[in-house]
């Protein structure tokens, strides 16, 4: 039997938001690997073994599941949100890079999600409406001083900036030292959106400023969009403000 391997993006939480392509990769599974709250997203089904590991063992997990895959078996690796955003697809590939050949001679798929940043941005308006980034704060593979940099030419440069990993248990002091350093190229004022478990069922998103969102309470489910000079709020009476981010940049600049 000829195996193969999926990573599959499960979105962010909702299960209508879990694409028809990712259903039919995760039915079609002899074996699931993840992240254990990742996998008790996905249904059970008889005959279906589940291979749950921590959060940080993304490449052993890996390796796991293309070793699995190669003795002959379909196997998913399910991620959050999309699996080539800061999850499993890159740990995938790496072990498909440095691995056995038998890796590079596996029939791979890359099945898309609904990351967190489209998931929190739709829910507020159009923060995203133009030019962005992503960028996560987590240091666990980069040293902090890297995160930094990107911050200040991100901000200087005038995109708005999508913060992933905002907040670790381990590392509860780094979103207020991005903010404060997005605060010397940004107004004060400049609209912060705060989603948590979106898709969930505590969702949360809140709008704040920059010079408020040190304050926001962040954790580890918790996407953060701060806007560029450009990025506007609309009150609304009876009704959540909208974020959005013209679609054509000021003609005066300031
Ligand atoms: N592959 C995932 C991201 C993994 S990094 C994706 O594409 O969404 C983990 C980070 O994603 C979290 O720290 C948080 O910043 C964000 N995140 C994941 N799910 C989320 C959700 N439902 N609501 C808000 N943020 C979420």
């Amino acid at each position: 039997m000829t195996g193969s391997l999926a990573v599959v993006g499960l979105g962010p939480g909702d299960p209508r938001l879990l694409t028809p392509e990712a259903a039919a990769a995760l039915a079609r599974a002899h074996a699931l690997y993840g992240y254990g709250p990742y996998l008790d997203r996905v249904p059970r089904r008889a005959g279906q073994s589940r291979h749950a590991s921590d959060n940080r063992e993304e490449t052993a997990r890996a390796a796991a599941a293309l070793r699995h895959a190669a003795q002959g078996a379909h196997v998913a690796v399910v991620s959050g949100g999309d699996p080539g955003v800061f999850a499993m697809a890159a740990a995938v590939c790496e072990q498909i890079e440095q691995g056995p050949d038998s890796f590079r001679a596996l029939d791979v798929s890359f099945v898309p999600g609904i990351t967190a940043m489209l998931a929190v941005a739709a829910k507020i308006g159009a923060p995203l409406g133009h030019d962005f980034c992503a960028l996560s704060l987590s240091d666990n593979l980069k040293p902090w001083d890297a995160v930094e940099r990107r911050l200040d030419a991100a901000a200087s440069a005038g995109f708005v900036i999508a913060l992933y990993n905002p907040v670790s248990r381990a590392r509860p002091w780094q979103f207020g030292n991005a903010v404060e350093r997005l605060h010397r190229h940004l107004p004060a004022t400049t609209p912060v959106v705060i989603g948590r478990a979106v898709g969930r069922e505590d969702e949360d998103v809140r709008v704040t400023t920059l010079a408020e969102a040190a304050t926001a309470p962040a954790d580890m489910a918790t996407l953060v969009i701060v806007g560029s000079r450009e990025t506007r709020v609309v009150a609304r009476p009876g009704r959540p403000p909208l974020v959005y981010t013209p679609r054509a940049a000021a003609k005066v600049s300031a």
